[in-house]
């Protein structure tokens, strides 16, 4: 299982869809999460970079090395039975894009296939190990594989680490094809 941690960070490094030691990931088994520990660097993640947590709520102490944003992971596992991976990721043109749209609409045939409209959770003041976060997410994801949370990241979910990193993946590339567009576009 760590195999698909180590190539999960180094794809999302190797893209550069996260930066030192911001992003979290996790993966489910039955009742656990095996979840990247809080401050790890996810480009280069060693095995005690995972730290395993209860699928329902873990005492505190229990989960104190776990990622910040493991409420968040565990809101999602909770209310969706078929999702098994979740990445967490800061991709910059997405994050660019959330801060004055409710939703980003691909403009690129890719981007159109994959990812036509990815909605936007623009509800919350806090963002980082939010309870809003932790509220509002679920929702949106039960109907899309990939969230923005405005100004702070990407929550992307799948079966597999690979099948979420693709959709980061394709999302940052559309959203940087959506920025230059708007670059090269004059204002009236
Ligand atoms: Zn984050």
């Amino acid at each position: 299982m760590i195999e698909q941690f180590v190539k999960a960070g180094q794809d999302l490094a190797s893209e550069g869809l996260i930066h030192s030691t911001a992003g979290n990931m996790s993966i489910r088994k039955g009742d656990v999460i095996y979840v990247t520990r809080h401050g790890a660097r996810i480009g280069s993640l060693k095995f005690n970079d995972i730290v395993r947590v209860n699928l329902l709520d873990d005492r505190k102490d229990a989960q104190a090395d776990a990622s910040v944003e493991v409420k968040v992971h565990r809101s999602i596992y909770n209310s969706a039975p078929e999702i098994s991976a979740i990445i967490h990721a800061h991709p910059v043109y997405s994050i660019v894009l959330s801060l004055d749209s409710e939703k980003i609409e691909c403009i690129d045939c890719e981007g159109q296939f994959y990812l036509p409209q990815v909605p936007v959770l623009f509800q919350c003041a806090e963002t980082i190990g939010s309870e809003c976060v932790e509220s509002n997410l679920p929702a949106l994801m039960s109907s899309h594989k990939i969230v923005v949370v405005r100004g702070h990241g990407v929550f992307s979910c799948g079966k597999t680490f690979d099948e979420a990193f693709g959709y980061i993946s394709v999302l940052e590339s559309a959203s940087k094809i959506i920025y230059l567009k708007r670059m090269l576009t004059p204002r009236g």
